[in-house]
């Protein structure tokens, strides 16, 4: 059994096993770059001054030690889903039975806007964290994405002077053409919009490009920038296309609700790496974390020989806590909004419970 990423899944996957044994005495593995997987949700708080750089970090390690799974920190280079076959970045060959895939997307920021010094892209994210921690307080900085991900690292940049010495900076936030949080409600948008003019961050509804090593939005410069900090979404990686698997037209591995690959029932993958058939669902951290024991279920079904029978069924509406960096958060729940300090002081709560909950399994708490 081959665990390929440590991503939001693959934890809940470990967690079953640490709590009910490996199942019928299957040998894993979990091929995983990093011995730690750190939670995105908690970065825009540890940018605001709100949590230490380390807060939100699942150990990896311990947990795949206690779940008496092998760890092999290299990455998936090639799949061979036929050969059942892994190829890893440094050369390595990892036969399967059954694999299952959490690798997270890649990042966009040099494909879509161009090649620079000063781009930063969130993803990987522990990347992310560590080039923006190297940097000196900023003060003018550009962040691209007006998707809930850029949005949150605005309002956190906007108010970095806490815990980062300096001025506060100059942060402008370029939505793109589709605007403020596409597929939000209105009421959500309208509410985000207000809190980043109350804070003074100019939002630009125009597309970021760097042209000619100039930073715009549209035709208008955005110049000077000391960083330009990009979340543009996920981007399949491309050994998942050029796996043979059944992916999407954008490359993501096609599954069922069984999280099930469509072509090669002996595979499975969940989180952003995966691109559901029955239904289209946003690239979230949500839906790799409840796709988790459903996944786990379906993988001890899948080592006993028997037809997985789990399936995912995403709510129609999810909870989206938006940090705003300054003691406040905005809430979305379908077409409802909400705003306050008890909004931020529940995202803690959910957030730290959920590293809590990992950190108990692993022995650290
Ligand atoms: C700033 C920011 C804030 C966000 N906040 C939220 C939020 O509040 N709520 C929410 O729902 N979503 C949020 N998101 C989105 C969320 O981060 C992703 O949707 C989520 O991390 C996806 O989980 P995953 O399990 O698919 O992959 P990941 O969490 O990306 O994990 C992938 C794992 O696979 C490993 N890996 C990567 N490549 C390979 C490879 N080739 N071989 C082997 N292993 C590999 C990685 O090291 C990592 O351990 C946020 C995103 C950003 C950028």
């Amino acid at each position: 059994m081959l665990l390929i990423g440590g991503g939001h899944a693959h934890v809940a996957v470990l967690a079953d096993w640490i709590r009910r044994g490996l199942p019928h005495g299957a040998r894993a593995v979990l091929l995983t770059p990093q011995p730690i997987l750190r939670y995105s949700g908690m970065v825009p708080g540890w940018i605001a001054g709100q949590h230490a750089r380390d807060d939100g970090l699942v150990d990896l390690a311990t947990l795949a030690q206690r779940a008496r799974v092998e760890l092999v920190l290299d990455r998936c280079a090639g799949i061979d889903p036929d050969a059942r076959r892994v190829t890893t970045a440094s050369g390595d060959v990892i036969a399967f039975d059954v694999a299952s895939i959490d690798t997270g997307g890649e990042g966009r920021a040099a494909a879509l806007l161009g090649d620079d010094p000063r781009l930063i892209d969130v993803r990987p994210i522990g990347g992310f964290v560590d080039r923006l921690a190297a940097l000196p307080a900023l003060t003018r900085v550009v962040v691209a994405g007006g998707g809930a991900g850029g949005v949150e690292l605005a309002f956190a940049l906007n108010n970095q002077a806490g815990n980062r010495a300096g001025a506060p900076a100059e942060v402008v936030l370029v939505a793109g053409e589709d605007g403020l949080l596409p597929g939000f409600a209105t009421a959500v948008k309208r509410r985000v919009a207000r809190a980043l003019e109350r804070q003074g961050i100019a939002v630009h509804h125009a597309n970021a490009l760097i042209v000619g090593g100039a930073i715009m939005a549209g035709n208008e410069s955005l110049e000077p920038a000391e960083a330009i900090i990009a979340a543009l979404g996920s981007a399949a990686p491309a050994w998942a296309r050029a796996s043979g698997l059944a992916v999407d037209a954008a490359g993501f591995i096609e599954v069922d609700a069984r999280q099930q690959s469509t072509s090669h029932p002996h595979i499975f993958a969940a989180g952003d790496v995966a691109a559901r058939t029955d239904r289209s669902l946003a690239h979230s951290g949500v839906h790799a974390v409840f796709a988790g024991p459903v996944l786990a279920a379906n993988l001890r079904s899948a080592l006993a020989g028997e037809a997985p029978h789990k399936t995912y069924h995403p709510r129609w509406n999810n909870l989206y806590l938006m940090n705003t960096g300054d003691g406040g958060a905005i809430a979305s729940y379908g077409p409802l909004a909400a705003e306050g300090r008890w909004v931020l002081r529940l995202k803690h709560w959910i957030d730290k419970r959920w590293i809590a909950k990992y950190a108990v399994l692993a022995g650290v708490a």
